[in-house]
């Protein structure tokens, strides 16, 4: 099974989170996609510091737009960097999403499988699947350039406290998904991940990547309300956000070798 086009679409995310962080935000993004037409039409990013509302999640953000708009929500598809929060899992089951894809769980508040399983409860109707894993290091890696910076520049630093954000090592992949979603979403020639903990989801099987690979400048400049909202979009940033990642290899395991840079303001 090629992910390839998965792959993209969650590095177009990923890239967006990026965006947020250099509006010093938190680097969590989604965007929303038309099976349809194949066409992203909505994109969000966490807006809590800048509006000082702790709801406006990336989620929220990218939904909102269609208010008072006639959408199925059965065409859509969401990536979002982070595992929803229960919270936004819950508005996601309401609205009828057909199908989210993220990048890491969120171990505090994770709505989809890692504390509650808001998106597949059958107390309720209308379930969503959930498929996790793709980009996952990439979505940590950016979370914790987030909080390192953060750390460095608050008046009394409690690096101590969180020393564990600089640390290289990523916690093992554990799937929130079932073995049976496993092999139907990502393909059943990849159980070895499934399995193992310490490999990642590559877009085809044996073949390496690095997020930035499925980056283009025009194709950025397309997507709609990311440079009106978060600025201009250059070769420079693209760049400067890929030696923020770790390559993985062609068989699922991250390249520690490589030097990666820490974003600085
Ligand atoms: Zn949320």
């Amino acid at each position: 099974m090629d992910l390839t086009e998965h792959f993209k679409c969650m590095a177009i995310t990923t890239f967006i989170g990026y965006k947020a962080l250099l509006n010093n935000e938190t680097p969590v993004a989604c965007i929303i996609k038309d099976i349809k037409t194949n066409k992203i039409i909505s994109i969000g990013y966490n807006y809590t510091n800048k509006s000082l509302n702790g709801t406006q999640h990336a989620e929220f953000i990218a939904l909102q737009r269609f208010k008072n708009k006639n959408i199925n929500y059965n065409d859509l598809v969401l990536y979002v960097t982070v595992e929803p929060c229960i919270m936004c899992a819950s508005y996601l089951r309401q609205l009828r999403i057909r199908k989210v894809y993220f990048g890491c769980g969120n171990d505090r508040f994770g709505g989809n499988g890692t504390i509650l399983s808001i998106h597949s409860d059958n107390l309720l109707n209308s379930t969503y699947q959930s498929i996790c894993g793709i980009c996952r290091t990439e979505a940590i890696q950016l979370l914790r350039n987030f909080y390192i910076q953060e750390n460095e520049s608050a008046p009394t630093p409690k690096l101590k406290k969180n020393k564990d954000i600089e640390s290289k090592l990523f916690p093992p992949n554990q799937f929130t998904i079932t073995k049976e979603e496993f092999i139907y979403n990502l393909g059943e020639e990849r159980l070895r991940i499934f399995e193992d903990g310490s490999l990642e989801l590559t877009p085809r099987l044996n073949e390496g990547y690095n997020v930035k690979d499925f980056l283009k400048l025009e194709e950025l400049k397309r997507i709609p309300f990311l440079e009106q909202e978060l600025g201009d979009i250059t070769q420079q940033q693209i760049d400067s956000f890929g030696s923020l990642f770790y390559s993985i290899e062609g068989d699922g395991s991250i390249n520690y070798e490589m030097v990666v840079l820490k974003y600085t303001t």
